[in-house]
């Protein structure tokens, strides 16, 4: 039987640093491993997985999980899975009848606290589920859940880390209010 691991939380909260150390157990322990991650994230650069701890590895760019069945390994590697489309079943199916081995990590909320893409799904079919935590960038308490957003966006595209700041329950709503009334007071206008 194969096992679905999934690494969760906001930004800066250090799961491809969990990924890539999954990734190096496996090395270590030959198996054949791969690892995968979205097409559209080319924060580093096209075909790689980097983390301050552990460098960069290869990775192979996917746009729909479905297409994860073309290429044989005993581990998959995924990262930023929120980004990608199709059927979360394919993973299921072939750690199910396979015996395949998953280490994912992705966004569990856009910026605007809605579950992102198809982490939702990947969470309930997961054997095991770390959720990790970032320091506040307002508080500096380790209990930041959520990406929060410093400019205008219209998308759920979270791409480009500078943008973004990692906040807890408190400072996000906190920053909310403030970001509520300076749109009244703009619309008042
Ligand atoms: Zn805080």
């Amino acid at each position: 039987m194969g096992q679905i691991t999934v690494y969760t939380g906001p930004m800066y909260s250090g799961k491809t640093n969990l990924l890539l150390g999954a990734f190096e157990r496996a090395t270590i322990a030959h198996k054949k491993v791969l690892a995968f991650k979205p097409k559209i994230d080319d924060r580093f650069g096209p075909n790689v997985i980097k983390s301050r701890r552990f460098g960069e590895i290869e990775a192979i760019n996917l746009t729909s999980i479905n297409d994860i069945k073309k290429y044989d390994a005993d581990v998959y590697i995924i990262d930023e899975f929120q980004f990608l489309t199709g059927d979360v079943l394919t993973i299921v199916d072939m750690c199910d009848n396979q015996g395949k081995t998953f280490f994912i990590s992705g966004l569990d909320m856009t910026a605007e606290r809605k579950p992102f893409g198809l982490m939702p799904e990947l969470l309930s079919y997961a054997d095991v589920v770390q959720k990790c935590v970032a320091i506040c960038s307002d508080c500096r308490e380790e209990k930041a859940i959520y990406s929060y957003f410093l400019g205008k966006k219209d998308t759920d595209i979270l791409v480009g880390n500078s943008e973004y700041i990692p906040l807890c329950r408190e400072c996000y709503a906190k920053r909310l209010k403030i970001d509520i009334a300076h749109e009244e007071k703009f619309n008042d206008r």
